[in-house]
């Protein structure tokens, strides 16, 4: 929520959404079957071409491009580390990974830690533990009473699981609008837990992806086809000059979005069409979301998903929000790599067709 009502009725009609696309190098698979490199990154212009097509290639331009060899450090300091300074001042905001299966949305949300005995010097750590390092460090810097608590969550099929429940149940958690706040939802039963330092993060995220492994098999899913939400709140308490006490509360969402290979798949029986029509139906809602706050319009379809009601007050207004849209390079995935870029492109630049260039 806003520290003042005047600086939300500013910036009300404010829309700062940062699109970036992240490629990840060729893996063992794509070498092994001589799948070629078709993805050209020109990180100076922000620009990818994609080559291999039959007649064409075709060039995207977006506010970031982050070729194979981009470490995780260079993709937090563009795209997070801005947005946890506002998180800071008091408001939301909102991280997305958006890609094909086996693209790096988790690689890039979560990393790897090369030992258990991490620090912030880890290269292989993800946007989520580097914004609790930073987040501490940064708190630890004020004055201010603070807290920090977490909570992770899945959308699957259109239903919202705890994935940090102590319970052995896996729970489905009830979504309602915030009486107190318009514009705000609470999740009904929703863990939330104190951390107090940045490596306690790395329990939680083992706890929930265990949770999440677990009720795959029991419910015969695949992680792949549902959305997990990180979200991050900061409390502060700040004394002013006068000793009056200012409250200020951010939130911080970092979503591992489902795979987006599952965008108009047909051909789906039962359980899997359904699936993969809420699938079809978040990611298609997203976009568009996204869509209407770049060209600042009156109604923004926030309802129309669980994952845009979830955030409905994290998307647009004073918020910030970076999407990063994962692909891989190799030839095999050109098809998935192009409704990703044109997934991206769209979110952004509505008015401007991608370039066509004749080979
Ligand atoms: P997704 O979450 O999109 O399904 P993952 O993050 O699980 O994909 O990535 C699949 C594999 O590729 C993992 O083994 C991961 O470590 C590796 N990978 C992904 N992105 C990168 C990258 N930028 N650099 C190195 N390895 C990567």
């Amino acid at each position: 929520m806003p520290p003042s009502a005047g600086s939300s009725r500013k910036s009300a009609r404010e829309c700062n959404i940062q699109v970036a696309v992240r490629c990840r190098p060729l893996n063992r698979k794509e070498q092994d079957e001589n799948s070629p490199s078709i993805v050209e990154c020109t990180p100076q212009l922000s620009k990818i071409t994609v080559k291999g097509l039959k007649y064409d290639s075709k060039t995207f331009a977006y506010d970031h491009v982050f070729p194979p060899e981009t470490s995780q450090v260079d993709v937090y300091e563009t795209l997070v580390e801005p947005l946890l300074d506002e998180v800071l001042t008091g408001f939301n905001c909102t991280v997305f990974a958006y890609g094909q299966t086996g693209t790096g949305k988790t690689h890039t949300m979560e990393g790897v830690r090369s030992s258990d005995a991490v620090t912030v010097e880890d290269p292989g750590l993800g946007i989520i533990p580097r914004a609790l390092y930073q987040l501490f460090e940064k708190l630890e810097q004020t004055t201010n009473e603070f807290s920090v608590r977490v909570s992770f969550l899945e959308i699957y099929n259109e239903e919202l699981f705890d994935l940090l429940s102590p319970l052995d149940q896996y729970q489905k958690l009830r979504l309602f609008e915030d009486s107190r706040s318009k514009g705000s939802v609470v999740i009904q039963g929703l863990e939330e837990v104190i951390v107090h330092n940045a490596s306690e993060v790395f329990g939680l995220i083992q706890r929930g992806t265990e949770k999440r492994r677990t009720s795959e098999t029991k419910m015969n899913k695949a992680s792949s086809r549902s959305h997990s939400v990180f979200s991050v709140t900061v409390h502060q308490k700040e004394s002013s000059m006068t000793g009056e006490e200012l409250l200020k509360t951010g939130k911080l969402y970092l979503v591992d979005l489902a795979g987006s290979e599952n965008i108009g798949r047909s051909g789906a029986k039962k359980d899997r069409a359904r699936e993969a029509g809420n699938i079809n139906q978040s990611l298609l809602t997203l976009g568009r979301v996204i869509q209407k706050l770049v060209q600042k319009e009156q109604h923004i379809p926030y309802r129309e998903s669980k994952l845009t009601r979830l955030l409905q007050d994290s998307l647009g207004g004073r918020t910030k929000t970076s999407i990063i849209a994962t692909i891989s390079p190799a030839m095999c995935n050109l098809e998935e790599t192009l409704s990703t870029l044109d997934y991206a492109f769209h979110a952004k630049n509505i008015k401007n067709r991608p370039e066509i260039n004749q080979k």
